[in-house]
């Protein structure tokens, strides 16, 4: 069981004063905590009427609480007592009464250090302290006094201009680093400047953190501390434990509460990530100017915010389609010309338009640099610009500073944001060799397209002998006809005016089978104008007439009524046919086809395309071969160029046409598809 003596043990452990007395005040018990808070000894104190031992101020008169203490059983309050050297002190008392052993028990505790303001400033540094650690910024709170002590002695010793004295001295501050020391952190600063622990960073100097580059931050927060600025904050780098550099926003304040301690706090955002995109965006830039400028094409930024007005304009004069608006103001496009301003070219753009520096481009309205030939391109990319097109691009014509005009692709790129702002880059690339090139390989063409003509003639020089000779033989025959008829008695004028006729008939047939002759056989330019295809293919077929009746070969013609015309070159149009249908009797002869027939069909797959077909009865293509025969030279004749095939694609092709072969019920079959003339001037 626990007697009282065990008991009194127990509460000499306590570190609060616990007084048993009597109802009449006597003291009974006196813990040891008590000697230490009123200064007598046990044995002074026992015995002893408490009121009279411990005298002092009540907020209260002591018997009106002693009364509240008998009523209630308890009482809790403050009092002022005098302890054995005369002090005054504040204790926080609780009182219990035990009616059955008529004792009070009271247990006091001293608060007499505790001010009003400080017990409020505790409640408010409990509330700072969890802030302090939740914060997601690192905080630090350092000891300054030591540093506020070196600042007194530089005063002291005469300094008065501590800013030049600091940058005179960089070593007071590095000293002043030295000494500042860490009181306590949150764990946000343990994981920023990677520390094992908060332990670890308590008691240090901070100056593993400062890098040098960095010191003239701390000498400024010194001048702010002493120029009594509440606070100082500035971007700078921090370095951690682990060497890793940390960008923060720094803060350094210093609460009036924390001005007599010589304490300081400060805040650290760390801004790394802000820094890194901000150096990446700098590096891309960097990169973007350095592309700019090795860049083998030509490129210039253009100011275009003056044609941004003029769109302005445009929309407020009610438009909404720009072209009705150019339609009815042809000046706009020269007047968006001058309001483009080149701001920075590239080396290739200076080589391009043979300009000797930059300055030559830059400043330049874009006016200067189109040709006539090219304004439908400019107008075209002032439409797509109206409806703020991302890109445009156009083969064009440029002119070079000395005048001369060329060809160039063109290419605008300005993305959204940038538009508005009036930033347009555009690309420029001297395609006058690649057209020299094309030209030269277009002229190739059509010498080799030439040579296959003649040299198909010349295979069909017996079928053409035979054609003209037709109508001379006939001539003759009506010749001598005529001359019988005259030499009558009486002369018969009318028979001899029917055989005129029939000559002259004969002479312009043989005049026309020359005429074609001729044309297949020239030279001549392409020269495209609408023909209806149906009558083309008759005339070419005119050629064959012959060589088809010699060869015993069948033709079939099956043209479909009323198609639309094409845009076409007649001379290369029937050029391919004449070329297709000769193959196929080639084929079929090679072959000893036993009844060999040509049929040639047309029609219209869908509206706006005119198809033609040229099928054979002969042995077919081997599939092998099907993916190869419009290759130039592919051929399977001895005495064969492989041109022909070669020569038809690229004529179709430069009607904006294909062509394609395949294997049909009983030979080979050719077809080739051109748009109708209706639809191609839609594309033009
Ligand atoms: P070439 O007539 O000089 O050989 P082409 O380009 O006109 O040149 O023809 C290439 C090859 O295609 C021919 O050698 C032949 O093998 C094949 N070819 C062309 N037309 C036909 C056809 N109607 N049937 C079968 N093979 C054909």
């Amino acid at each position: 069981m626990l007697n009282a003596a065990h008991l009194y043990d127990v509460l000499d452990q306590v570190t609060e004063s616990v007084i048993v007395r009597d109802l009449d005040g006597r003291i009974l018990f006196w813990n040891v905590f008590s000697e230490k808070l009123y200064g007598f000894a046990k044995d002074a104190a026992l015995g002893q009427p408490i009121h009279e031992l411990l005298t002092g101020r009540h907020p209260h008169s002591i018997t009106g609480v002693e009364r509240l203490l008998t009523e209630r059983g308890n009482w809790e309050g403050e009092l002022y007592r005098t302890t054995a050297s005369g002090l005054e002190k504040k204790i926080e008392v609780r009182w219990s009464l035990d009616k059955a052993r008529g004792t009070i028990l009271e247990f006091g505790r001293d608060i007499t250090s505790l001010t009003a303001q400080e017990a409020e400033m505790q409640i408010a540094s409990h509330r700072y302290r969890n802030l302090f650690q939740a914060m997601a910024a690192s905080f630090w709170e350092l000891d300054f006094s030591d540093v506020r002590r070196m600042i007194g002695g530089l005063l002291a010793s005469g300094v008065t201009d501590l800013r030049g004295y600091f940058a005179d001295h960089p070593e007071f501050i590095d000293s002043a680093i030295a000494a500042t020391k860490i009181l306590d952190v949150n764990e946000k600063t343990v994981q920023l400047f990677g520390a094992d622990s908060r332990d670890v960073l308590i008691g240090m100097s901070v100056d593993p953190f400062w890098p040098k580059a960095s010191r003239p931050v701390y000498a400024a927060s010194l001048l702010a501390a002493a120029a009594r600025l509440p606070n100082y904050s500035t971007e700078t780098q921090l370095t951690s434990l682990d060497g890793r550099e940390v960008n923060g926003l720094f803060t350094v304040c210093w609460p009036e509460s924390h001005q007599g301690r010589g304490s300081v706090l400060v805040g650290v955002i760390d801004i790394s990530d802000r820094k890194a995109a901000e150096m990446e965006l700098r590096r891309s830039e960097e990169r973007y100017r350095t592309l700019f400028h090795a860049m083998a094409s030509g490129l210039f930024q253009l100011d275009t915010s003056g044609v941004q007005a003029l769109y302005g304009e445009v929309r407020t004069a009610g438009y909404t389609d720009l072209s009705a608006y150019i339609d009815a103001h042809p000046d706009f496009i020269t007047r968006a010309m001058d309001a483009t301003i080149v701001v920075e070219v590239n080396d290739a753009a200076l080589r391009v338009y043979g300009a000797k520096d930059r300055s030559e481009l830059i400043g330049q309205k874009s006016s200067r640099f189109w040709a006539k030939a090219g304004y439908g391109t400019f107008r075209r990319a002032l439409e797509s610009g109206f409806v703020l097109g991302p890109t445009f691009e156009e083969e064009t014509r440029h002119l070079r500073l000395d005048g001369t005009e060329f060809d160039v692709h063109f290419t605008i790129n300005a993305p959204d944001g940038l538009r508005q702002r009036g930033i347009v880059v555009a690309g420029i690339v001297d395609i006058s060799e690649r057209t020299a090139a094309k030209k030269a390989l277009e002229q190739l063409q059509s010498d080799f397209a030439h040579a296959t003509r003649l040299s198909m003639l010349g295979e069909l020089a017996t079928s053409i002998a035979h054609e003209v000779n037709q109508p001379l033989a006939a001539i003759a025959a009506n010749g001598s006809a005529s001359g019988r008829w005259l030499a009558r008695p009486v002369p018969d004028l009318d028979e001899v005016r029917a055989i005129n006729e029939r000559i002259v008939a004969d002479a312009r047939r043989a005049a026309d089978i020359i005429a074609r002759v001729r044309t297949m056989a020239s030279k001549a330019e392409p020269d495209r104008a609408p023909l209806k295809l149906n009558e083309a293919i008759e005339e070419a077929m005119l050629f064959l007439r012959h060589e088809l009746q010699a060869h015993h070969v069948k033709l079939t013609l099956d043209l479909a009524p009323n198609l639309p015309e094409v845009l076409a070159d007649r001379t290369q149009l029937q050029q391919v046919l004449v070329n297709l249908a000769m193959n196929g009797m080639q084929e079929m002869k090679r072959a000893g086809t036993a009844s060999p027939s040509l049929t040639v069909t047309s029609w219209s797959p869908e509206p706006g395309l005119l198809a033609v077909q040229v099928e054979d009865s002969g042995p077919g293509i081997p599939e092998a071969h099907l993916g190869q025969l419009f290759e130039s030279f592919f051929t399977t004749k001895s005495t064969g160029l492989g041109m022909g095939l070669s020569i038809c694609r690229s004529l179709i092709e430069a009607h904006r046409g294909r062509i394609l072969a395949e294997n049909g019920k009983h030979g080979a079959r050719f077809i080739f598809e051109l748009p109708a003339l209706v639809d191609q001037a839609a594309a033009d």
